[in-house]
C-alpha cells in the first residue's frame, strides 16, 4: 500500500492513486493527498525529497534541487520589517539553492516524474510557457525518463537543460500558452500519451508545498503572511495545504498564513474576481482584451487564462480559508522593486518573482502585513546569472513544430513514434 491515499474535497471520497487527477464521481474539486505520517520527518536527502514523507512518491530521485528559506537581512532593512524570510527556489549554491533551471518548477517536476513512474503508465505531456518546460525537460535529463513538452514557439529558447539529452520531445506551437494547451490535449488523446495534470496533479502541488514547510521547519513555525506571484495560483493552493498539513503536525503552530497572491498586470483576472467577491472569472470584465494584455506584461509566465480559481479547493477557497488578499502590479512597480531586491540581497530574479516583491512592497505600504510580522517572501525563480557561471545551458531543440490552426493531429504519429522509440 502506498503511503497515503487521495481524497476529494467535495464528496469526502477516499481512493488509490492510479495518477489520479479528478473525483471519479465527477465532482468539480482539486482531490488532495491525505499522508498516513501526520508527523513530518525529515529525510537524509539532499533536495526536495529531505521532505518525501509528505510527497506522493515512495521512490526518490538524487537531485539536490530543493527548497531553501533564510533570514533577509537587506530587503528587510530596505522595507523596515523585522521577520523577513525568503524562500529561494533558484540557483544560488552560496545559500545551497540548487535548483539548475532557476525555478520553483523544478520542485513540482521532480515528485511528478517518479509518482507517474510509480502509479500511472504512459509518457507525461507537458505544457507549458517556459518555465515548467524547462523544469521537467531537466528532470527528463536527469532521469533519462522520457517526457514531451509543447511550447509556443517563442518560448522555445528558454528550453535548455545542464547536460544533453535525448530523452525531450519539444513540440513547438504557432501561438500563446492556451495554443499550446490545446495542442498537448490533442496529443493526450492518444493511448500512451498522458497528461500531467498541472493544478490537479498532487505531485505539482505538494512539491510546491515543500516551500512552506522548508519554512516551517527553518523558522520554527508556520508564517503569519506567505507572498507570491501567480499565474494558475496553484503555488498559493499548495502553500495552504502545507500549511494545514503542518498545524497537523502540531509543532508550527495552528494558524494557517494569510496568503498574498499578486498578478502582473494589466493580465490579472484572478485579482478582479476575487475584489468583485466572485468566485467565477468572468471573461467579459476579468480578462477583456486578453492578447493584447498577455504581450504587454513584464512576467508573461503569469498569464493563465484557466486558473484553477473557482474549483473546489482552488484559489478561491485557499484566500477564503487564509483570509487572504490579491495584488495587481503594474510593470514598472515590478521592475523597481527587482531592483530594490537585488542591490538589497544580491542575486537576480526571474520576472515572475519581482512581481512578489512588488506586492510584499504595497502591503506594508498599505499597513495589510504589520513589519513586525513574520513573512515568507516566496521568490519563485531566480539565479540566473550565477547558474550561467557554473553550468552549461544547453538548448534543447524542436522535434516537432504544430502550424498556426492546423491542431497537433498532424503531428501525433510522428510523436507517438518517438515516444516508441525513446521509452
Ligand atoms: C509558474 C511560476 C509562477 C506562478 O506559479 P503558480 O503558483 O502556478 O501560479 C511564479 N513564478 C515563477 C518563476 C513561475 O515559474
Ligand atoms: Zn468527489
Amino acid at each position: 500500500m502506498r503511503p497515503y491515499t487521495l481524497l476529494c474535497p467535495d464528496c469526502g471520497q477516499r481512493m488509490e492513486d492510479h495518477y489520479t487527477l479528478s473525483c471519479p464521481a465527477g465532482c468539480n474539486a482539486l482531490i488532495r493527498t491525505v499522508y498516513l505520517k501526520r508527523t513530518l520527518d525529515l529525510r537524509n536527502e539532499p533536495g526536495i525529497f529531505r521532505f518525501a514523507d509528505w510527497l506522493p512518491v515512495e521512490g526518490t530521485i538524487p537531485s539536490p534541487a530543493g527548497p531553501v528559506t533564510y533570514r533577509s537581512e537587506g530587503l528587510a532593512r530596505d522595507l523596515g520589517m523585522k521577520n523577513l524570510w525568503i524562500g529561494f527556489s533558484g540557483y544560488w549554491p552560496e545559500r545551497n539553492a540548487e535548483i539548475a533551471t532557476c525555478s520553483f518548477k523544478e520542485l513540482e517536476a521532480l515528485p511528478t516524474v517518479v509518482r507517474m513512474k510509480e502509479t500511472g503508465r504512459g509518457t507525461l505531456v507537458i505544457a507549458s510557457a517556459g518555465n515548467t518546460g524547462r523544469a521537467f525537460c531537466q528532470t527528463a535529463a536527469v532521469t533519462g525518463i522520457p517526457v514531451v513538452v509543447v511550447v509556443p514557439s517563442a518560448a522555445a529558447e528558454r528550453l535548455w537543460t545542464t547536460r544533453e539529452t535525448e530523452k525531450v520531445c519539444l513540440v513547438t506551437v504557432d501561438g500563446d500558452y492556451s495554443d499550446a494547451i490545446a495542442a498537448a490535449n490533442d496529443l493526450c488523446t492518444h493511448a500512451g500519451l498522458v497528461p500531467e495534470g498541472g493544478a490537479k496533479n498532487v505531485a505539482r502541488r505538494d512539491g510546491m508545498g515543500t516551500v512552506m514547510l522548508d519554512a516551517a521547519v527553518t523558522i520554527g513555525r508556520i508564517p503569519d503572511h506567505y507572498v507570491q506571484a501567480v499565474g494558475s495560483g496553484t503555488g498559493g493552493i499548495a502553500a495552504w495545504e502545507a500549511a494545514m498539513r503542518l498545524i497537523g503536525d502540531g509543532r508550527f503552530g495552528g494558524a494557517l498564513p494569510r496568503l498574498h497572491l499578486a498578478q502582473n498586470a494589466p493580465f490579472v483576472p484572478m485579482v478582479r474576481a476575487w475584489r468583485a467577491g466572485r468566485r467565477e472569472i468572468l471573461p467579459e470584465t476579468d480578462m477583456r482584451d486578453a492578447r493584447s494584455a498577455i504581450a504587454t506584461v513584464y512576467a508573461d509566465v503569469l498569464t493563465n487564462r484557466n486558473p484553477p480559481y473557482g474549483v473546489g479547493g482552488g484559489v478561491f477557497d485557499a484566500l477564503t480559508a487564509t483570509d487572504g488578499a490579491m495584488y495587481a502590479v503594474e510593470n514598472r512597480d515590478a521592475r523597481d522593486a527587482e531592483k530594490r531586491f537585488v542591490e538589497a540581497e544580491a542575486i537576480d530574479l526571474d520576472p515572475a518573482a519581482a512581481v512578489a516583491v512588488a506586492a510584499l512592497i504595497q502591503a506594508v505600504e498599505t499597513g495589510a502585513i504589520d513589519p513586525h510580522a513574520t513573512v515568507l517572501l516566496n521568490i519563485t525563480g531566480g539565479g540566473y546569472e550565477r547558474a550561467a557561471e557554473d553550468h552549461d545551458q544547453i538548448v534543447v531543440r524542436p522535434a516537432f513544430h504544430v502550424a498556426a490552426g492546423t491542431g497537433a493531429g498532424e503531428i501525433a504519429a510522428d510523436v507517438l513514434s518517438w515516444v516508441k522509440r525513446h521509452a
